[in-house]
């Protein structure tokens, strides 16, 4: 074996035998679980983001609501989106064989795939919403996705709320808007119980949620990162494995 080889080999121990060891754990994860189930993340190498920086527009509060080409451009890239389309891979399934050991996952993701892959509902917190609801700007109506797709689909190009007239927009937390508070207190709570946290395909630089990682280094708790580029929280980290989600979970978590 190669140097790097043996460090690999190494860290993955470590990472099983801490996962194996706890009889609970909290889970983090980003848009890199997803990739690989044909949804690009917003900051890897083939990141929406780093491709075209005016998406980032889109994903922010103020600029969907005063400007309309902005809708429009998300409602047609909604319409087309992978995401209604995708399925779960190994690295969301083997998630799930952590059965009764998991604390909470918390997915900052809101394409659904945990929940599709069989991630109880009253253990996961969608922290950053969903993309499968719409939500109302003004009323805050809610309802399926596929309802607006189809108004879309058939020629509303930014289609108004059915109940009032206001603003649709898919239920996410866009840029400049709150997190919901009661799930964020998840998310910190379990940081701070759970015996360990794993933070798997993301890049630990969106606040606050990232701050799971030092919540719960100051709780004691171990902390395995596992994804393709060094993050923001590496340092903190007991142990950090490189590489892919969907080669490594499922033999991290058998
Ligand atoms: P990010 O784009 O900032 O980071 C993703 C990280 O995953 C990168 O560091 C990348 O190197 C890594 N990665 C990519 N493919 C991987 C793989 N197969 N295995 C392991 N690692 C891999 O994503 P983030 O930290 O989740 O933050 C971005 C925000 O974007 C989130 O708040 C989320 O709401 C949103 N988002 C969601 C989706 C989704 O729902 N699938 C997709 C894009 C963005
Ligand atoms: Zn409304």
């Amino acid at each position: 074996m190669t140097a790097s080889a043996e460090a690999l080999a190494d860290a993955f121990g470590r990472a099983a035998a801490l996962l194996a060891g706890a009889d609970s754990v909290a889970v983090l994860t980003g848009a890199g679980i997803s990739t690989d189930s044909g949804i690009p993340d917003f900051r890897g190498p083939q990141g929406v983001w780093t491709r075209d920086p005016a998406a980032e527009r889109r994903s922010n509060i103020t600029t969907y609501i005063a400007d309309p080409q902005v809708r429009r451009d998300a409602w047609r890239i909604r319409a087309e989106s992978a995401m209604f389309s995708a399925a779960p891979n190994e690295g969301h399934r083997a998630l799930t064989h952590l059965g009764d050991r998991l604390h909470t996952l918390v997915t900052q993701n809101i394409d659904g795939l945990h929940l599709q892959a069989g991630t109880p509902a009253d253990r996961l917190v969608e922290i950053h919403g969903t993309v499968h609801r719409w939500e109302c700007v003004d009323c805050g109506a809610r309802g399926p996705m596929e309802e607006a797709l189809e108004r879309v689909r058939s020629g509303e190009v930014d289609p108004p709320c059915p109940i009032c007239g206001g603003i649709m927009k898919s239920a996410t937390i866009l840029f400049g808007q709150s997190l919901v508070a009661a799930d964020l207190a998840r998310a910190e709570r379990a940081a701070a119980e759970a015996e360990v946290l794993l933070a798997i395909g993301t890049s630990l630089s969106v606040f606050p949620v990232a701050g799971m990682v030092p919540i719960a280094v100051t709780a004691g708790r171990p902390v395995i990162i596992v994804n393709a580029q060094p993050t923001e929280m590496d340092e903190l980290a007991e142990v950090v494995l490189q590489g892919s989600a969907t080669e490594l979970l499922p033999a991290l978590i058998p």
